[in-house]
């Protein structure tokens, strides 16, 4: 999801990392801030000082975040969820999870963490505005925090909304987990929520928009369309690992396999092998022991006046972790290895023998008809990977 993104510190063994998008949410937030929220609220100060207190109120921002992200982190390690790491973007922050929650209450404890949390801060900041106000602390200081305050509050209001994948849509996903037992459904109706309410930010900025509020109706649209995506997309996700899991890989491979002999030209390679049958992957086998696999990279690595002289043997890959897989791996774990070589064809290999090739294609459309034939779910999306 993040491409662009900078490692700043690690905190408890996770990695807090900023993605470039976040500086113009840093930008932003100074900006409005300086020139429109402090000014308002606490008149009477220079220039200078609202910019000062636009940074500061940016920076604790940032502060409050990373903590929200963190207590969603340190719950979810005590359940046993492996945790990426936090990092912030444009739309705030993300404690990046490499799988799903495996039970209601793990989901219901990690997503309620957050809110809590926010709202635990809005409360140390609203004592020491307190304190701040009782003591005659200098304005600015008792400005930003009361600012901060209410910006924690209005993290945890904002993140309470039931849309998933929201907080609030993941403890409501969670409770109806709860109830039936069943993931799926949970998940369509939190989904479908996730997708309404992106849906109303999204007019809500159109309306804003047209308003005069430019910023702040763009900035509602832009929300509004990141939280419809997502939720579109984790049911999507959730759709297609159920359909797959527990696929043993023989449901899906071909046994029949095209193979490459090691002496041949590249050339030879190309014009009867990669132009006829229109494979990205062969595998290359001599006197049925498998040697390895050639892929359409190995080629493409090659100038075109090189193919008549080399061969095969000189370009193949032996096999690896990366493009062959074992028989008894299930279709999860081939969709994942996919995802993460960008093979979209593995070796099926057990030894040193050969028993055959999955594909991308054959997998995406067996679950195609598994979800049609099952739960009458038609996939319009597909999963976030490309069929290579
Ligand atoms: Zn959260």
């Amino acid at each position: 999801m993040f491409e662009r993104r900078i490692p700043l510190f690690r905190l408890f063994g996770f990695t807090v990392s900023i993605d470039v998008t976040w500086f113009v949410l840093a930008v932003l937030i100074t900006w409005s801030l300086a020139k429109g929220a402090f000014p308002h609220y606490c008149p009477g100060f220079s220039n200078t000082t609202y910019w000062w207190m636009g940074v500061a109120g940016a920076l604790g921002l940032f502060v409050s975040i990373i903590f929200h992200e963190f207590c969603h982190s340190l719950v979810a390690r005590q359940f046993n969820l492996p945790m990426k790491g936090i990092t912030l973007f444009i739309f705030g922050g993300v404690a990046e999870m490499s799988k799903e929650p495996e039970s209601a209450k793990s989901e219901f404890f990690m997503a309620i963490a957050g809110p809590i949390s926010s709202v635990i801060l809005a409360g140390i900041f609203f004592l020491l505005y307190t304190a701040g106000k009782a003591a005659s602390w200098p304005g600015p200081v008792n400005g930003v925090l009361m600012y901060l305050g209410w910006l924690n509050i209005i993290l945890a209001g904002f993140n309470m909304v039931p849309a998933f994948p929201l907080d609030g849509g993941r403890i409501l996903r969670s409770i109806l987990w709860h109830a039936k037992g069943d993931l799926r459904w949970a998940t369509r109706i939190s989904s479908r929520l996730g997708a309404a309410f992106g849906l109303f930010l999204m007019i809500l900025g159109v309306i804003s928009f047209i308003g005069g509020n430019f910023i702040g109706g763009l900035w509602f649209f832009l929300i509004g369309m990141f939280i419809k995506n997502a939720s579109q997309m984790s049911y999507t996700q959730l759709l297609v690992k159920s359909a797959l899991m527990g696929e043993p890989i023989s449901r899906f491979m071909v046994a029949e396999v095209v193979t490459v002999p090691p002496s041949i030209a590249v050339s030879d390679l190309v014009e009867n092998y990669f132009y006829k049958y229109h494979y990205k992957m062969f595998p290359v086998t001599e006197d049925g022991m498998l040697k390895g696999c050639v892929t359409t990279k190995q080629i493409k690595e090659l100038s075109k006046e090189q193919w008549a002289t080399t061969k095969v043997s000189d370009i193949a890959q032996p096999c690896s972790e990366g493009n062959a897989i074992s028989p008894k791996a299930d279709a999860v774990n081939s969709l994942s290895l996919m995802n993460r070589t960008g093979n979209s064809r593995l070796m099926v290999v057990e030894g040193n023998r050969l028993l055959g090739v999955i594909s991308l294609k054959d997998m995406l459309r067996f679950m195609a008809l598994k979800l049609d034939l099952e739960a009458g779910e038609r996939i319009t999306t597909g999963p976030d990977i490309s069929e290579g």
